[in-house]
């Protein structure tokens, strides 16, 4: 099997630690090549986002039709979009990438607190990117921003949120438990008719910026190289637990410090 290109649609963190950069690291780290659509440039290192300047929508689409274009693309990865007009830029540019799974990451908020999508891109966010995508990767918060509901803060609360999340029209969900307090760390992956939950021991560290990136680019990669979707995101957690657990070896900034990919 040639080697697996995979595109990621997202906004830049020059610290290296989430976005774009964690997205191409994590790309070639799974064993694929790594393409990059930049939806936004930040300001950012590991204490916060000081600044985001917006791509034009424009350009945004004329970097889709450039790889569209010319290179056969295997999954896409869709991470920061900012606002409404570049969630319907993107969603018109997938038009021309037909068949080919999309891992939807709807950012939201940094963790340090930085709004990385308008509240009002949620809405376009909900009718015209959600249905195009074949997994949905929320957070806790992130879940209780797309339903408009207190954020899921129990085992139960996790089962219903996905099945309400699954109803929002993608092909599946992957809801990320790791903001519920407990030893192990649980993710909730549901289908139409599947159910699974996956779990890993909790990490106690600093070092997490950029873990919801990386989730979500692993799985992009995995998912040409596995037999099913749940294999690809228990391949991917598998890899978002080494590069957490081998991040102490890094000395990168004083707060939230990245993974090591
Ligand atoms: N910056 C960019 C460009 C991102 O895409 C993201 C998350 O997707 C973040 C920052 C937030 O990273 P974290 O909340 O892990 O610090």
């Amino acid at each position: 099997m040639a080697i697996p290109n995979i595109l990621t649609i997202a906004g830049s963190d020059p610290s290296g630690g989430a976005g774009i950069q964690a997205d191409l690291k994590t790309i070639a780290a799974n064993g694929a090549y790594g393409m990059s659509v930049i939806t936004a440039l930040t300001a950012q290192n590991t204490r916060g986002v000081d600044a985001v300047h917006v791509v034009p929508t424009g350009f945004v689409k004329d970097q889709m039709l450039s790889i569209a274009e010319d290179i056969r693309v295997d999954a896409i990865k869709i991470g920061m979009l900012a606002n409404a007009e570049t969630v319907l830029a993107v969603a018109e540019g997938l038009g021309r990438f037909a068949d080919i799974p999309v891992v939807l990451d709807p950012v939201c908020v940094s963790t340090s607190g930085a709004r990385l999508l308008e509240p009002d891109a949620i809405d376009a966010l909900k009718d015209r990117l959600i249905p195009l995508a074949s997994v949905l990767t929320p957070n806790l918060p992130e879940a209780g921003e797309l339903l408009g509901a207190p954020v899921p803060s129990s085992i139960q609360d996790m089962e219903n949120a996905a099945d309400a999340l699954l109803r929002m029209g993608s092909g599946s969900v992957l809801l990320k438990g790791g903001h519920l307090s407990g030893a192990s760390s649980c993710d909730l992956l549901v289908a139409s008719n599947t159910r699974s939950w996956l779990r890993a021991e909790r990490i106690d560290t600093q070092n997490t910026h950029g873990t919801g990136c990386t989730l979500s680019a692993a799985i992009a990669a995995q998912i040409p190289r596995q037999g099913s979707l749940l294999q690809a995101v228990g391949a991917a957690k598998d890899y978002v637990h080494g590069a957490i657990v081998h991040s102490g070896l890094l000395s990168v900034g004083h707060g939230h410090g990245p993974v090591n990919h």
